[in-house]
């Protein structure tokens, strides 16, 4: 075995550990409530099964929102996106930065592609040589261009961003609730054992224990739950709160938001029953997003309109990819002649 390769292969490896320790913390969790508290330590029939019924209710929501961020598998930009094999080849053999940025410009003139880098020229990923579709980033983690990529989590061993988003903020709203009904019905307990009006027994370790865990994460788990219901209200990815997103007119951090109700319905969907679930209900198909404010070249605005019916929604025909980069940065800015078209929400 080759010594990169290894290499790849422990790295790959180390990036689960997370996970694990997620995991091992999850099913300790889950023995000291269903084993210690409520077998050997509640002696209520009534309270022991209602504890039960509540606690697997949040418990299987929280798994099943956890391990759907983490088998979700990122979406790539379609085959539509890549350069048409007469064009990589002239770009390939093209020394000048310029005329590269030419043939990409007349490439994207096809495609519905806004958003430019911060110098204004066309975001083209040379590790995956696609045309980067607007909101898409390259993961160095993943090794791949993912859509409406909001970050890489290591505690999911993913990249968050547009097909499993929803499950993520899902994810953290299930582990705040699970951590919320442990100690809400542990904290009688944990005080009955703290002033030792019940006997010192093996459960009071995993009991004084588990509300203090429970405690810590809800703590932990509720500001980043906080700032990521704020980003959905905002129609921001992780990346974009950083860095706003430069459109031909130039940057406009609200650039996507399109009102809060519609901003939410964009991830979790028009119907309210779809809204609680982890399965996937964003609008869209990840390759192209209503702007609140979009100059649009009018022979673009058309292509859109096509392209829209084109591109494949799942990623099925996503590409081959490799490497590692940021946003590319070629200097050239954009001529295009542009039509204004307003939203009727405020960001
Ligand atoms: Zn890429
Ligand atoms: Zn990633």
């Amino acid at each position: 075995m080759a010594p990169s390769h290894a290499f790849r292969c422990c790295k790959r490896a180390l990036n689960w550990t997370p996970v694990l320790f997620i995991n091992l913390v999850i099913g300790w969790s889950y023995y000291a409530y269903v084993v210690e508290l409520c077998v050997y330590t509640i002696p209520n029939d009534a309270e022991r099964i209602s504890y039960l019924v509540v606690f697997h209710l949040f418990f299987a929501m929280f798994i099943w929102s956890y391990w759907k961020t983490i088998l979700s598998k990122p979406a790539n930009p379609s085959v539509a996106f890549a350069l048409p094999s007469a064009d990589k080849e002239l770009y390939e053999r093209e020394q000048r930065a310029e005329v590269q940025q030419e043939i990409l410009k007349r490439v994207a003139r096809s495609l519905p592609v806004y958003t430019r880098t911060a110098g204004g020229a066309i975001r083209y990923c040379d590790f995956c040589q696609v045309i980067k579709p607007d909101r898409c980033h390259h993961c160095s983690t993943c090794e791949m261009c993912v859509l409406k990529m909001d970050h890489h989590c290591p505690w999911v061993n993913n990249c968050v961003g547009f097909s499993n988003y929803k499950f993520f903020v899902l994810f953290l709203t299930y582990a705040a609730l699970y951590c919320v009904v442990i100690c809400a019905t542990v904290m009688q307990y944990f005080i009955k054992f703290w002033t030792k009006e019940l006997h010192d027994t093996h459960a009071k370790f995993h009991i004084l224990f588990l509300f203090f865990v429970a405690a810590l994460f809800f703590i932990s788990v509720m500001s980043l739950l906080g700032y990521h219901l704020w980003l959905v209200g905002k129609n921001r990815t992780t990346i974009e709160a950083f860095r706003a997103p430069v459109f031909p007119n130039g940057p406009d951090k609200n650039g996507f938001s399109l009102g809060f109700r519609r901003n939410v319905a964009e991830v979790f969907g028009d119907r309210a029953k779809d809204w609680i679930f982890p399965v996937f209900s964003s609008q869209g198909d990840g390759h192209s997003f209503v702007t609140r404010l979009v100059h649009i070249d009018p022979e673009q605005a058309n292509s859109v309109l096509q392209q829209n019916g084109k591109i494949p929604s799942d990623g099925e025909n996503s590409l081959g990819v490799e490497g590692d980069t940021e946003d590319s940065r070629k200097e050239k800015t954009d001529g295009d002649q542009t039509v204004v078209v307003m939203m009727d929400g405020k960001p």
